[in-house]
């Protein structure tokens, strides 16, 4: 998709590096086949669910251990060559471009879930595991890992990206789930980052630096996560609402009153037309929640009856209940489709997804002003929301032959954004800066902490091979 003028500011600084025929040579002495010159595997490993495009990576490597991750970064580094870890690709801002050429080291492979501790309710994998292999694999043990993104992406790819999901207003994100990391450094170094203890006050939050920092100071070799029994009981309903302002002041409410809700996800109106042609439901075409509740038998019905009387009093209608796992899993089937619905519902566009998150008593001021915005620009869009946080997603599909048409959608993410930090909140709530949200990290958090950023890279990336070129210009 070419840019207009008007985008030139986010049109991606392209500036491959050479990429050494000898650095080729020596990955393909020590990997073999596991390091791929193969266009076609070099394109896949170069792009992800951003609408950006850049010229693949100049080779993959398979990674099957930490130590293949240490010899394959070690290399790279000896010819000052980037370095881009890979997971399943399913990021969403440009973090996996090859702006500036390099090598992608695919962790894929490495999918091993190393220890289960149901006594500690922690669980240590290679950062190759996805979420739902990971579910299946403890299946057996009682507990469940709860942070569930859209797409089925791995451990190491949430970590590096800080996701979350439909859970994460009674779970938290990855930045509460992590508790330690095995990462190796831009020198290829292998360092271990927090314990298996609940908390600790030991010296700088490693953990908490590399968690998020987009693969931009390291490769996560192996992390270990909390994992949580599974609720005696889990009830699912759908509320549908009269407009998205009611369902928006239903959730405000509920998380005010502390009500434990587990997940509490917004569908508007057009999202649910694109929800019931994809996946065949027949969800009632209006403003809804979608609602689950944790916890003892009393204690689903406490929070429900709770949560069914702030509704009413919105002009909510009756919870229509997902009761059989089969529904429930239905349910956050399709709301965790949403994307790919929408995706179909204009065949051939591209989508601009936001990611804006705003403390819960703007959540309707923000997403009011920005509905009103998205309907007035006659761009087709999708509106999913992780409401429970204040974080929401518009997701604008726009047909790549009409440029005008970024040009628009990229106003109303300009505009969205500004009003979300007005409001005290942030440009991303859970996917990331990537390459698309670099401008507006330097508005959220101000040059001097975004010199600091820069500061830390520098120390810990002195060639600056780990993945360049996103976050922040360095
Ligand atoms: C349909 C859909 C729905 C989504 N829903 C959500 C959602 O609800 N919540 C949410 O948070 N996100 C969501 N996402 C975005 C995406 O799934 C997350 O950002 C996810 O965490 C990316 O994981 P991945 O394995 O695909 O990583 P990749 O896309 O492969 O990589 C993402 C970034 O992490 C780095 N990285 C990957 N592995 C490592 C590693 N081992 N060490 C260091 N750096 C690494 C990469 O270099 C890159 O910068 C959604 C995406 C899609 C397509």
């Amino acid at each position: 998709m070419n840019a207009p003028a008007a985008l030139t500011h986010l049109v991606p600084e392209v500036q491959q590096r050479e990429v050494p025929p000898a650095l080729i040579a020596a990955l393909k002495q020590r990997f073999g086949e596991r390091c791929s010159t193969a266009l076609a595997v070099r394109e896949q490993h170069g792009r992800d669910e951003s609408s950006f495009e850049v010229p693949p990576p100049a080779a993959v490597v398979f990674a099957e251990s930490t130590q293949d991750v240490t010899d394959a970064v070690r290399l790279a580094s000896q010819h000052d060559t980037p370095v881009i870890p890979f997971g399943v690709g399913s990021s969403l801002e440009g973090h996996l471009l090859a702006v500036q050429g390099g090598i992608s080291i695919d962790v894929a492979r490495m999918n091993k879930v190393l220890a289960v501790n149901p006594e500690d309710l922690l669980v240590t994998v290679q950062p190759g595991v996805t979420r739902k292999q990971l579910n299946e694999e403890i299946r057996g043990t009682g507990l469940f890992f709860p942070i569930d993104p859209g797409a089925d992406a791995s451990i190491g790819g949430m970590a590096a990206t800080r996701a979350s999901g439909t859970n994460a207003v009674r779970y938290g994100t990855m930045r509460e789930n992590v508790l330690a990391l095995e990462v190796v450094t831009a020198s290829g170094e292998i360092i271990r980052t927090g314990t298996r203890a609940r908390k600790s006050s030991a010296g700088y939050d490693l953990t908490r630096l590399f968690v998020g920092s987009e693969g931009t100071l390291g490769v996560i070799t192996e992390v270990t996560l909390r994992i949580y029994p599974v609720p005696e009981a889990i009830s699912a309903a759908i509320c549908s609402f009269p407009s998205i302002e009611a369902a928006v002041r239903t959730v405000i409410q509920t998380i005010q009153l502390g009500v434990p809700i587990a997940r509490v996800e917004l569908i508007d109106v057009n999202t649910v037309r694109m929800v019931n042609t994809y996946a065949k439901l027949n969800l009632r075409e209006e403003p809804l929640l979608l609602m689950e509740f944790h916890g003892s038998p009393a204690g689903v019905q406490e929070q429900a009856e709770a949560v069914q009387g702030i509704a009413s009093e919105h002009g909510g209608n009756s919870f229509e209940w997902a009761t059989t796992p089969e529904e429930r899993t239905r349910l956050w089937t399709a709301r965790h489709n949403a994307y790919f619905a929408a995706i179909q519902s204009r065949p051939g566009c591209r989508a601009i997804s936001t990611d804006t998150c705003v403390p819960i008593s703007r959540l309707a001021d923000c997403l009011l002003d920005s509905v009103a915005e998205a309907d007035a620009s006659g761009i087709p869009y999708f509106l999913v929301g992780h409401v429970g946080d204040g974080n929401f997603h518009f997701g604008y599909l726009l047909d790549p032959n009409q440029p005008q048409e970024r040009v628009v959608a990229e106003d109303l993410n300009q505009k969205l954004v500004a009003r979300a930090l007005r409001l005290g909140g942030t440009c991303t709530g859970e996917h990331g800066v990537g390459l698309h949200k670099m401008g507006f990290l330097v508005e959220e958090a101000g040059g001097g902490a975004v010199e600091a950023m820069r500061t830390i890279k520098r120390a810990l990336d002195p060639k600056n091979i780990m993945n360049p070129g996103k976050i922040f210009s360095v």
